[in-house]
């Protein structure tokens, strides 16, 4: 049965409305169905992370081929439909928040030895988060195989001093090494989205910056690009104690502008500005 044919049989079975504060846009085109199987290089023996399994167009197709899914789904009509419709022992289904879910609950699912991918369909309204959280720690993932707002995608390869760059570019750069892999159209979801997609294939690759507390690191990244139209002091300000002076100060003394913007800085700039700031040897 085509992808297609089965979500809607499935949604008029369930009487399935859309939640669309879910980011819910169903894929339903079987060949990109199989690109991101095939991106993802799934075995017989591959353990596979899904975020937001929706109504399994995913699921469906990697049950038969990997070792075992554990999928996180946050919508409870649709995580009780594929449990319903997916009685596997190969297939564990937490209906819970991606955002709040403990991974390392999730990851205690497969066996020590075992080789762990993350694919989603991301709900693109919390796409940043759902990545920062993932690259918060090395759970020790192959890779991640996302579906991304085509915007995203941009972002992989921006360069400072343009649109796209933010704290997603910086974090990829620091933590990863990401690569793009295709695009998908919009006509292949239901409902159809108002953006295009892209498919990209991270992995897990940290540059070594000298930074002692990554999770400060982290949230220093996130603050500095809070706000794009404050320049990087009053990014810095409005989320920690440090006085605007001796910011003023301490970026003066490294040859930097007081009002710079943090989409101007590099990572490298970033990370030495953090580790001037907070790290104190
Ligand atoms: N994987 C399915 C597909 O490709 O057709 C659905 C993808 S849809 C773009 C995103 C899915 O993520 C929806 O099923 C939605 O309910 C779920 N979702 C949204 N927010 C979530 C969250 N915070 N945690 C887990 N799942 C979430």
């Amino acid at each position: 049965m085509t992808t297609l044919k089965r979500t809607k049989e499935l949604m008029s079975k369930y009487n399935i409305r859309i939640n669309k504060d879910l980011g819910q846009n169903f894929l339903v085109d079987d060949e990109v169905i199989e690109r991101i199987i095939s991106e993802a290089e799934i075995t017989k023996d591959t353990c596979v992370v899904e975020i937001g399994p929706g109504l399994g167009a995913l699921t469906f197709p990697l049950i038969n081929k990997c070792k075992k899914i554990v999928a996180i789904e946050l919508d409870e009509k649709l995580a009780s439909i594929l449990l319903e419709e997916i009685k596997s022992d190969n297939f564990v289904l937490y209906n819970e928040d991606i955002l709040k879910i403990d991974m390392n609950k999730v990851l205690a699912e497969f066996d020590f030895t075992d080789q762990v991918v993350v694919i989603s369909n991301l709900p693109y309204y919390i796409t940043t988060p759902v990545i920062f959280r993932l690259l918060e720690n090395n759970y020790n993932i192959i890779h991640y195989v996302l579906m991304v707002q085509k915007e995203v995608g941009k972002r992989l390869t921006s360069k400072p001093r343009t649109k796209e760059y933010n704290a997603l570019t910086v974090l990829m750069n620091y933590k990863t090494k990401t690569g793009y892999a295709f695009n998908v159209s919009k006509n292949c979801f239901i409902p159809i989205p108002n953006v295009e997609s892209s498919v990209i294939k991270m992995k897990y690759f940290p540059l070594n910056l000298g930074i002692h507390n990554d999770k400060l690191f982290l949230k220093f990244i996130s603050d500095i690009f809070a706000n794009r139209r404050k320049t990087l002091v009053n990014n810095i300000s409005a989320s920690n104690s440090i006085s605007k002076s001796n910011l003023n100060k301490y970026l003066v003394d490294n040859n930097y502008k007081e009002t710079i913007r943090s989409e101007e800085l590099t990572l490298i700039d970033i990370a030495n500005i953090y580790k001037g700031l907070f790290q104190n040897e």
